[in-house]
């Protein structure tokens, strides 16, 4: 009887082992797959990112017909925001962003598209009388979640320039609400390099990297023409804009103060910072400061 019981008892513990032997070994079978399914997933993203997008860019070119000719050459204000939040001297809450929008409606600013900026650089006529190009650098997801909705509420046009890395970070917006803006025909997204690194610090080969990568990035992505770039940090010297122009680039935006204007090269346009603290009418003041 004694002996039946022991070897019952060895019976079960032998069971037992067997049991988180098996269950071991099914766990380590289910991550060894997926860890390669992550390596097969980015090496497939990199060959995507740097392949030549093989399709035409929906976006249409706008049609100038009506635009105003001026004698004078054009000169407008190009803002730059960074985060719509609070903290520090680069992030503007949304409530004052709102005021701003509804400042330069009640003004009747029209805002510009990359491609509109273009053509007023180039042909000296522009769509209004007001004009104005508002960008966004670095791609917060806030961006997306709280200036989106006040562009959509006062049907205005904005452009992000987006660090193609930053899509992946947690503040920043995902490429699928990237798409949803650019859809919308209210945001356009434009390159802000792919890893955000001061580009006259970098070798010629290290440059044209970042400025193709992103770029391919996001014409394949958002089927466009991405033709404008933000250098990180403002930084950049003559080889920066001869490499930006060899990616296909038209225009670079930089973070010297002032109007942008044609007789300063479409590679070194000038922008106007907002910082925090301003109302609709401490804008307009703002906005106007530059004028000349
Ligand atoms: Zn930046």
């Amino acid at each position: 009887m004694r002996k039946w019981i022991i070897s019952l008892l060895v019976a079960i513990i032998l069971a037992q082992l067997g049991f988180i032997f098996y269950r071991q070994s099914q766990l380590s079978n289910k991550t060894a797959p997926t860890t390669q399914q992550t390596e097969e997933t980015s090496s497939l993203q990199l060959t995507e990112t740097t392949k030549e997008p093989d399709s035409k860019p929906a976006k249409t070119e706008p049609n100038t017909k009506n635009w105003l000719s001026s004698e004078a050459e054009i000169n407008f204000p190009i803002l730059m925001y960074h985060s719509l939040s609070e903290g520090n001297s680069l992030r503007v809450p949304p409530a004052e962003f709102r005021q701003h929008m509804a400042w330069l409606k009640e003004n009747d600013y029209y805002t510009l598209t990359p491609e509109e900026a273009y053509l007023v650089l180039t042909t000296n006529k522009k769509p209004a009388e007001n004009i104005v190009w508002v960008t966004f650098d670095d791609g917060y997801l806030d961006n997306y979640e709280e200036g989106f909705p006040i562009l959509k509420d006062l049907k205005m046009k904005a452009t992000i320039n987006s660090i193609i890395k930053k899509q992946k970070s947690d503040n920043g917006f995902t490429l699928e609400q990237a798409k949803e803006m650019s859809d919308s025909g209210l945001v356009s997204i434009q390159s802000h390099t792919y890893n955000h690194l001061e580009l006259n610090q970098m070798t010629p080969a290290e440059q044209t990297e970042e400025m193709n990568s992103s770029k391919n990035f996001l014409d394949k992505n958002l089927k466009q023409d991405t033709n404008t770039l933000c250098y990180p940090v403002g930084r950049y010297d003559d080889t920066t804009i001869e490499l930006s122009e060899k990616a296909g680039y038209k225009m670079a935006v930089t973070t010297e103060p002032g109007y942008a204007s044609a007789s300063d090269g479409l590679f070194a346009l000038k922008r106007v910072r907002v910082s925090p603290g301003y109302d609709g009418a401490g804008f307009g003041n703002l906005m106007t400061s530059f004028a000349y």
